[in-house]
């Protein structure tokens, strides 16, 4: 069965010496695994087209077991964020959580259009690691893991100062602080943001601004999260702390920067 599928590169692995096992996340299908023989060789017609994070529409023949990419037409090649090294490592991320947080050959609208959204507003210069952020909250419940960040968990009160616990999966109000030692107080803008980044479409991620250290407490609550509730660690995450360590990688603060001419 011949089936034509609009699909973003998530993964790609090299199978013998010439072939790539390629996974895409497609509008229609969700995820699929697939073989593009021949394609790593750079002459070949499948080598442009299964580049990771490339946009296209493949052509995919099913038989029994995994099905062969055919052909495909590049849609866009989001070059820049192939190109910026801190970029490709924030889409790695996000990839692989699609990656790892999705079964096969089962359609998800909705995850194919928040990855669509969020590697073009990358492509578009847009913080990377706030985007990061927005799809690491929204995978949250992909995962099964639904945080109550509405209400507190514990009383259901929505008026007060407001803590995240682990313990609760969700907020605590102040009146409840006391049911676990281990509470991470919020100011109120930081319980504003996080319920911005579980509730607000994707879409909106251009009118967020965070700053530094926000952006580190934040990541800090749903790793953990990821981590201690579902047991999931990515390998991309290395790399990325790596590099969000290293001073050259630092975002810059001023475009023309006299110090820099
Ligand atoms: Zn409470």
């Amino acid at each position: 069965m011949q089936s034509q599928l609009e699909g973003i590169v998530i993964r790609t692995m090299p199978y013998g010496e010439n072939n790539k096992i390629v996974t895409l996340f497609t509008r229609e299908a969700g995820k699929i695994t697939c073989m593009a023989r021949g394609a790593k060789k750079p002459a070949s017609r499948l080598a442009a087209i299964t580049q990771p994070f490339t946009h296209g529409t493949y052509s995919i023949y099913k038989g029994k077991g995994m099905g062969t990419l055919q052909s495909g037409d590049q849609l866009e090649s989001l070059r820049h964020i192939r190109e910026d090294i801190m970029s490709t490592a924030y889409a790695s991320y996000i990839t692989e959580l699609v990656d790892r947080l999705t079964e096969q050959d089962e359609p998800q609208p909705g995850i194919y259009e928040m990855l669509f959204q969020a590697l073009h507003a990358i492509e578009e210069g847009y913080d990377p690691e706030a985007i990061t952020l927005f799809v690491e909250w929204k995978m949250l419940q992909t995962a099964g893991l639904a945080p109550t960040l509405h209400e507190c968990a514990n009383c259901g009160a929505t008026e007060g100062e407001f803590a995240f616990s682990f313990q609760e999966l969700g907020f605590l109000c102040h009146r409840c602080f006391h049911i676990d030692p281990y509470i991470i107080r919020l100011s109120p803008a930081l319980v504003k943001v996080i319920r911005t980044l579980y509730f607000v479409p994707i879409e909106r991620v251009g009118s967020l601004t965070l700053k530094k250290e926000s952006k580190s407490l934040l990541k800090q609550i749903v790793r953990t999260i990821y981590e201690e509730q579902a047991g999931i660690r990515l390998k991309s995450r290395k790399f990325l702390e790596q590099l969000e360590r290293t001073p050259e990688f630092l975002p810059k603060k001023a475009e023309d920067d006299p110090k820099d001419s």
